[in-house]
């Protein structure tokens, strides 16, 4: 049997497992998706903070495994992109920016687009993780926020990464995250100056 501890992650989004897995290593943990566990169900992020999305997630996910009296932490993670001059949009909004769920091309259109003539294109990625135990689902959900901040380009650039990774140069670069190893983005990142704060 092993001795690592279980550790759902609460996304279907094989970027952000990387993510996870590059930053708490594969010694102590083992990790599950949300597949690996048969969670078929769809949770409505319907909140409108980063942090509030990441608590429902955990929340069901929780729920679900203490049912099945499976016991794990689970650590869902709500992430996203906030352009100041926008007001910080996309924000919450980020993955269905344009109306379509997961469609980065015509997110970072749109985003191009609202961002024309505008020349204060800095930015914010914004990352909250939220952790609950299985054994626990009532307790109160413990909160870790990184975020990482820079520009929006004027055009995409590199193929690594995901979502609006092309048009977004961190602060001290000229290159985008898309052009960026995982190993080095996991430095500079959001999610990763989250992951880093988890007390697990
Ligand atoms: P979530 O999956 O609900 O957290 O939505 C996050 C959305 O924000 C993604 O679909 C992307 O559009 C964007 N996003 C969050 N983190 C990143 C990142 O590290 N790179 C690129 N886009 C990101």
């Amino acid at each position: 049997m092993s001795s690592k501890t279980l550790l759902v992650i609460a996304t279907g989004n094989a970027g952000k497992i990387r993510d996870f897995a590059g930053i708490l290593g594969n010694e102590r943990f083992e990790y599950k998706t949300l597949k690996d566990i048969g969670f078929e169900g769809d949770i409505e992020e319907n909140a409108d903070t980063f942090a509030g999305n990441a608590k429902i997630k955990a929340k069901a996910v929780a729920d679900f495994l203490h049912e099945k009296k499976i016991s794990a932490w689970v650590l869902a993670d709500d992430s996203g992109l906030e352009v100041f001059a926008l007001g910080g949009a996309p924000g919450v909004y980020s993955a269905r920016y344009s109306g379509v769920h997961g469609n980065d091309l015509s997110n970072n259109e749109l985003l191009l687009k609202n961002l024309e003539n505008i020349e204060d294109r800095s930015a914010r990625y914004y990352c909250a993780l939220a952790l609950l135990h299985s054994d626990f689902p009532e307790k109160e959900v413990q909160i870790f926020e990184g975020e990482c901040r820079g520009r929006i380009g004027y055009e995409p650039v590199g193929t690594l990464g995901f979502g609006y990774d092309p048009l977004f140069i961190p602060d001290g670069f000229s290159t985008t995250f898309a052009q960026m190893e995982i190993s080095e983005k996991k430095n500079l990142s959001h999610r990763g100056n989250a992951i880093r704060k988890l007390s697990i």
